[in-house]
């Protein structure tokens, strides 16, 4: 199995290779040159299997002999077993035939730990075996930052930098971040929002010779390995609903666009989707550009489902790279226009394709706070506000002959401002990380510069 850029420049990697990587060198990003298939029979081979056993099948055709069975059913094992709930992914019914999927019960409570705490395994596993380390540098709207410090903290291969958003973070993700002591942890708050620490994180990618002298690696969601391990609920859910014999339909709060390209992912493998529906709040670059055509960067406003507040979704490349059949110099150009002008046009054809995959709706501030009310109130739920995004457009676009699975990204615990303002409830942390607003926080303000930022790691991985 091997990797090849959407922008066509760069070498084709190996699983573990392209893993390491992260970004590719043309600037693309790393997809599979086919995509492995599950038929009829091996999905329905899935019910009643569980979670870990789910991942192993539907991964092991991407990893290639990048790891050799019995150590991936291994790393699978470890990622898994601090999450707090047995089925690791629980279905939760909301409504008749509406369900929400559980990917909060892992340990800092949002969905970003699926993928984390496997690909913290498999680096670790895989720098030892080479004898290398590597510096991870990873940008956040708050929760793959946490995710990431949890997964990789203390261990003897990596250095993690994480950089977010001063000030735009919530409390519990703000002290995930800062409040773990070990070593190899850098919590960096930098002055500007997300699209730029996204930004400021490319530009040290594409300085290659820093890249190389601090053996940067990039565990964002445009690391394929975290969008592979993304792509075992779908189907661990859809089974538990009756696939491959019912089809079933999703909706994702979206702002990267990594955990519905995992979606999108399933589907493509053979898993019978309906539709697969982006939900975004105020920022909503990818529903406008569903509905018109036109993917035009505004500018990022503020809202109560921080970890969206994106302008620019990086993995929509991917999804544009198979809309453009797998066009890279399409691709590239494209990207180089959004670079210069702030915009792009997608055209018809790319378009129609998209659309025949994806459903899209937008959520204000409003209607998200009414949704954590009234799920609160009439169906016995407490949302975080991501995941009220996602329920109210599923709600406006749902189909009652196919079940719609709502993904819940978040706890509501991780979001208590949000929740409490809309529902009158503070929810509980729980009682595992109950002394977190206690633990002292350790974390360095920074520069939206890029010397200033590539200084600092160098100076810090020195020591
Ligand atoms: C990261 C995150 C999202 C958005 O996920 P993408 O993969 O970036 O689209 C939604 N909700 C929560 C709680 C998140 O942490």
């Amino acid at each position: 199995m091997k990797y090849i850029s959407t922008r066509g420049q760069a070498p084709a990697l190996s699983f573990a290779e392209a893993m390491l990587t992260g970004l590719a060198r043309d600037g693309g990003l790393y997809v599979p040159e086919t995509i492995p298939q599950m038929s009829a029979a091996d999905i329905r081979a899935l019910h009643g299997l569980s979670y870990e056993e789910t991942a192993f099948r539907v991964m092991r055709p991407f990893v290639g002999d990048s790891f050799s069975d019995d150590v991936f059913h291994d790393l699978i094992a470890s990622a898994y077993a601090n999450f707090d709930h047995g089925a690791r992914a629980p279905l939760v019914q909301l409504a008749p035939g509406h369900f929400l999927l559980e990917l909060f019960h892992g340990p800092t409570l949002a969905f970003k730990d699926f993928a984390m705490q496997l690909i913290g395994q498999l680096f670790e596993h895989e720098l030892t075996r080479r004898g290398e380390r590597v510096c991870i540098v990873g940008a956040t709207s708050g929760d793959t930052g946490s995710a990431a410090i949890e997964a990789f903290r203390g261990l003897d291969a990596v250095d993690v930098f994480i950089l977010y958003p001063h000030g735009r973070v919530s409390e519990v993700q703000r002290r995930q971040m800062t409040t773990p002591d070990n070593a190899n942890v850098h919590a960096l708050a930098i002055d500007g929002h997300f699209d730029e620490a996204q930004a400021r994180l490319k530009d040290m990618f594409n300085d290659f010779d820093f890249r190389d002298r601090v053996r940067l690696a990039g565990v964002n969601s445009i690391n394929w390995a975290r969008v592979l391990a993304q792509v075992v609920y779908y189907f661990s859910a859809a089974a538990s609903l009756g696939a491959p014999d019912r089809k079933v339909s999703f909706t994702v709060p979206t702002g990267n666009f990594g955990d519905i390209f995992a979606g999108y992912i399933a589907r493509r493998m053979g898993l019978p989707i309906a539709k697969l529906n982006i939900a975004t709040n105020q920022n909503d670059i990818l529903h406008r550009c569903l509905e018109t055509g036109e993917y035009a960067k505004g500018s990022v406003s503020p809202s109560i489902s921080p970890s969206m507040d994106i302008q620019v979704s990086s993995n929509f490349e991917r999804a544009l790279f198979d809309a453009y059949d797998r066009d890279g110099a399409a691709i590239s150009q494209l990207m180089d226009e959004l670079q210069e002008t702030g915009s792009f046009k997608v055209s018809q054809g790319a378009l129609e394709t998209l659309r025949d995959t994806f459903g899209s709706g937008r959520a204000s501030e409003e209607e998200t706070s009414a949704t954590i009310r009234r799920a609160q109130a009439r169906m016995g739920e407490l949302l975080c506000p991501h995941t009220a995004v996602g329920v109210k457009v599923a709600e406006d676009l749902r189909d009652p002959a196919t079940p719609m699975v709502t993904l819940a990204t978040a706890h509501p615990a991780k979001f208590p401002d949000a929740v409490e303002a809309a529902s009158g409830i503070r929810p509980p942390l729980p009682i595992r990380m109950a002394d977190l607003y206690d633990r002292p926080e350790r974390s360095t303000q920074v520069p939206n510069d890029l010397a200033a930022l590539e200084t600092l790691i160098e100076e810090r991985i020195a020591k």
